[in-house]
This record gives C-alpha cells, sequence and structure tokens, in this order.
C-alpha cells in the first residue's frame, strides 16, 4: 500500500505525543512538546513548515480546552511552549 502523502503531512511522526489532559509527554514526561518532540515535528515538517503551525496551533486550542476543563485559568506560557519554536 502506497503511504498517502496528506496523511504524511498531518499525522506526527513521533512517539513524543502529548499525554492528554496533562499535555505532559507520553514518554519523557516533559511538559510537550518537549526537546524531542519538536526536533522530530521539525524534521517531518521540513518541506512543509505551515503544515506544523497548523498542527502546534490546533493543538494548543485543544490544550487550552484539556486545561481549563476545570476552571483552571489558562496557562500564560502556551504560545511559547506550542508555538513560538515552529517556522
Ligand atoms: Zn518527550
Amino acid at each position: 500500500m502506497r503511504p498517502c502523502p496528506d496523511r504524511d503531512r498531518q499525522v506526527p511522526r513521533t512517539e513524543h505525543l502529548p499525554s492528554r489532559p496533562t499535555w505532559d509527554c507520553a514518554v519523557c514526561g516533559h511538559p510537550w512538546p518537549c526537546v524531542n518532540a519538536k526536533q522530530e515535528l521539525r524534521e517531518q515538517y521540513d518541506h512543509f513548515p505551515a503544515g506544523l503551525a497548523i498542527y502546534m496551533a490546533s493543538s494548543m486550542y485543544d490544550a487550552v480546552e484539556d486545561l481549563t476543563a476545570h476552571g483552571a485559568p489558562t496557562p500564560a506560557d502556551l504560545y511559547e511552549r506550542f508555538l513560538s519554536w515552529a517556522p
């Protein structure tokens, strides 16, 4: 079966994925995206940087929903954490 290029672009090929609803890395336990996730995502999206920005933005919205689900204030560092490092 041939890999579908669109799917390839959208599904992160890293094992360092967020564990919801805490948004810590499922592998190393650091706040996601951890150092490894960032590196692997950058490599994967090297030729499609907009895809990384879209993926991280949608992840950030999911994280806001999860992290504020019980009335907690929105964490102030989310932009820094999710988007500032993406191209
Ligand atoms: Zn990790």
